[in-house]
C-alpha cells in the first residue's frame, strides 16, 4: 500500500498522492486504507471505519461541531491518470472532483491539531454512481451520529467560491393518448404525438423563477428532456410520453414541486418518477457565518444537486467550497490549479484556528 505520510503536510504533494491511487467507483479500498492510515497517524483524532467509509473525529470540548466531507471516488479513467504537472496545474482524473478538496480535508485533518470547533472529517466512496451505493448515503442510516454537527463543508469543486445550499431535482413523464387508425385513413384516428404539441408549447414558454435566498440565487428550470411515440411508418400513434425535469429552488418541498408541475401541466396525465429535494443555503449558524468572513467573498447558490442535501435532510446546514473548477469536473482534460489549493488550504486552516 502507497503511504501518504510523506506528503500529508503539503496540500499540492497530497492532490497528487491521492490522484495517482485509481479509484474509480467500486475500487475505492486502496485509497481508503492509504487514507484511513495517516488519520490513525495523529494522536488527536478518533478514527472510525464502516466499509471504504471513513470518519475522523477531534475530541468534544467546543461549542460546536463541523463536518469536513469529501468522497474518494472518481468517474472512470479517461486517458487521464496517472497525474502530471504542467506549470501551476496538476492534470489527472479527480484533480478538480474532488481529490484536490479530499486533500485539503486529510491535510487538516492530521495537522490542525487544535481547532476552534470539535470537527468530524469524512471520507466515502461511490459518490459518482447511483444513490443507492453512495457511501455518505448509507452512513446516514447506518451511523448518523458521524453526521452530527452544526455545520457542513463539502469540499466539492466550486473554484474557491462557497456554493451554498442546493436545488432539488424531480423527473416526470408526461403521457398524451389519440387513437390508431391507417395513416391513409388518417381522420379515422387521433394522433397522440400531435397532441404533445401542445405539452411541449407551455415547456417552452415556461418562465422559470429566480429566487434569491440569503443572498443566494437559485435559477429554476423546467424543461423536456426526452420523447417517444410512434407505432410503424403506416399507423396513426396513440400514444406519445414525454420526460420531463424539473429543478427547482430550495425554497420548494418536494411535494410543492411536483404540484407545480402538475399544475403547468394541467389537463395532461403526469406521472412523478422521482425526485431529491433541494437543500436550503443555511448560512446562519456561527461556524458558517465565520467561514464565509473568511472566504471573503459572497456566497452563492449551488444549482446542481449534491450530498450538501443529505445533511441538510439531517437538520445540518451545508454548503460547498473546493479548489476544482466545477466545469472541469469529469472531463478528460481535467485539472487544479496550484495556487488554488494553497488559498483552499489557508482559508479553511486560518478558519479552524478560529482567526
Ligand atoms: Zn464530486
Amino acid at each position: 500500500m502507497r503511504s501518504l505520510a510523506t506528503d500529508v503536510a503539503d496540500p499540492v504533494a497530497l492532490t497528487r498522492a491521492l490522484v495517482d491511487i485509481e479509484s474509480v467507483s467500486g475500487n475505492e479500498k486502496e485509497i481508503t486504507d492509504a487514507v484511513e492510515e495517516v488519520l490513525r497517524s495523529a494522536r488527536h483524532l478518533d478514527v472510525a471505519r464502516s466499509g471504504n467509509v471513513i470518519c475522523a473525529r477531534t475530541r468534544p470540548g467546543r461549542p460546536s461541531r463541523v463536518v469536513l466531507a469529501g468522497h474518494l471516488d472518481t468517474v472512470p479513467l479517461h486517458d487521464n491518470f496517472p497525474s502530471y504537472v504542467d506549470g501551476e496545474l496538476i492534470y489527472g482524473c479527480g484533480t478538480a472532483d474532488m481529490k484536490s478538496g479530499a486533500a485539503l480535508a486529510l491535510h487538516l485533518a492530521v495537522t490542525a491539531d487544535e481547532p476552534a470547533f470539535d470537527v468530524t472529517y469524512l471520507f466515502y466512496d461511490c459518490e459518482e454512481v447511483e444513490a443507492d451505493r453512495n457511501g455518505l448515503n448509507r452512513i446516514t442510516t447506518q451511523q448518523p451520529d458521524w453526521l452530527a454537527a452544526d455545520f457542513a463543508i463539502l469540499l466539492e469543486p466550486t473554484y474557491g467560491l462557497v456554493e451554498a445550499g442546493c436545488q432539488g431535482t424531480l423527473r416526470a413523464s408526461v403521457r398524451t393518448v389519440g387513437r390508431r387508425a391507417h395513416s391513409a385513413r388518417s381522420w379515422l384516428g387521433i394522433n397522440a404525438i400531435h397532441g404533445a404539441g401542445e405539452v411541449l408549447r407551455r415547456l417552452g414558454a415556461y418562465e422559470a423563477r429566480r429566487v434569491v435566498i440569503d443572498g443566494c440565487e437559485y435559477r429554476e428550470g423546467l424543461n423536456a428532456v426526452s420523447i417517444r411515440g410512434g407505432v410503424a411508418g403506416n399507423v396513426i400513434p396513440d400514444a406519445c410520453e414525454i420526460d420531463v425535469n424539473f429543478r427547482f429552488a430550495p425554497d420548494r418541498s418536494e411535494a410543492e414541486a411536483a404540484d407545480h408541475v402538475r399544475e403547468v401541466l394541467d389537463g395532461y396525465a403526469v406521472e412523478i418518477s422521482d425526485s431529491a429535494p433541494g437543500a436550503l443555503p443555511g448560512l446562519t449558524p456561527a461556524p458558517a457565518r465565520r467561514f464565509i468572513d473568511a472566504v471573503g467573498v459572497p456566497p452563492i447558490g449551488k444549482l446542481g444537486w449534491t450530498d450538501v442535501s443529505r445533511f441538510a435532510a439531517l437538520g445540518v446546514p451545508a454548503l460547498n467550497f473546493g479548489p476544482g473548477d466545477p466545469n472541469l469536473a469529469h472531463t478528460r482534460d481535467e485539472h487544479v490549479e496550484i495556487p488554488k489549493i494553497l488559498a483552499g488550504a489557508e482559508i479553511l486552516r486560518r478558519w479552524l484556528r478560529g482567526r
